[in-house]
């Protein structure tokens, strides 16, 4: 046997002991109901964030009810706060501590009505060149495959402004996105008074750009603080989740600026870590809820 083997051989053992220890005690259950007007909401999303030691390990779970709007979650830390919000599209979002064992968490929705966030979809030509459906596959990496996330947990309506999609005959390297994001933003004389109907523009480079610093997307020209702002984003083609870049992007036009306490939330600034969830934590949950009409 290599020696090599050895050590994998013991790695193994001592996993497996450390398996056998782990505590049972530390599991408690967070339930309740979700209804509006009375009724249980059998297709709502329930989660629960941890809150104390968040961070060091953000635990997340949720679950769908099933049956009249009765769900039930599995928590790992007894001792700690988790903020645990319940959500449907077309329902304000809501949330409540709670400590578990003591985890009872009971939620009446009311009512919302959608906001629209209208988007007008550019893509460059190295982007055009691979995808013959071009107009499709930028639709979808700019906000389609997002669109459930801000749809449920914000009743957030990304919507097409209707406009023809824009074109960009793009550099294809730059320093960093923000650089490539300010030409496109004056190539395609992007502002206020010419803004095809909508409120943000999201620019697809395709897989020939290079960002020298490595950046996935961003926003220009900065992170905005109120509504009106027309921003103009950029997401890269060939992120292999492209949900979650532009969930990140999109976030940032919310106000939302990067999580620096775990690698796991949406908005950490390398958002290239296959094991993030495509989650906002809660006090990001709180920032898009106040935001949420900026682009209608
Ligand atoms: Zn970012």
């Amino acid at each position: 046997m290599k020696r090599e083997n050895m050590i994998k051989v013991i790695g193994v053992s001592i996993l497996a002991v450390i398996g056998i220890i782990v505590p049972a005690y530390a599991v408690s259950t967070i339930s309740g109901t979700v209804t509006s007007g009375g009724t249980g909401l059998n297709n709502a999303k329930v989660t629960a964030e941890q809150i104390g030691g968040f961070l060091v390990a953000p635990e997340y779970v949720w679950t769908r009810t099933s049956t009249t709007g009765s769900y039930s979650l599995t928590v790992n830390d007894a001792g700690t706060v988790y903020q645990v919000a319940a959500m449907l599209t077309g329902k304000q979002y809501n949330k409540i501590d709670r400590t578990p064992p003591t985890s009872t968490a009971n939620y009446a929705l009311t009512s919302i009505l959608l906001k629209d966030a209208i988007i007008w979809v550019v893509a460059d030509d190295g982007f055009q060149a691979d995808h013959p459906s071009w107009q499709i596959d930028a639709k979808n990496i700019a906000y389609a495959f997002a669109d459930g996330w801000f749809r449920e947990e914000h009743s957030i309506n990304m919507k097409d402004s209707g406009a023809t999609y824009g074109t960009y005959a793009s550099p294809n390297s730059a320093p960093d996105c923000t650089t490539w994001a300010q030409n496109a933003r004056t190539a395609l004389d992007w502002s206020s008074t010419n803004n095809r109907g909508a409120k943000i523009a999201i620019v697809v480079a395709g897989k020939d750009v290079t960002f020298t610093n490595g950046d996935l997307g961003c926003i220009n020209p900065a992170i905005p603080s109120s509504s009106g702002t027309y921003p103009l984003i950029v997401v890269k083609d060939g992120y292999g989740d492209p949900a979650k870049l532009s969930m990140h992007e999109i976030g940032h036009a919310y106000s939302l600026t990067h999580s620096t306490a775990s690698w796991k939330h949406v908005m950490w600034a390398s958002v290239n870590n296959v094991d993030a969830i495509k989650n906002w934590r809660p006090a990001d949950d709180s920032t898009i809820e106040l935001n949420r009409s900026w682009y209608q």
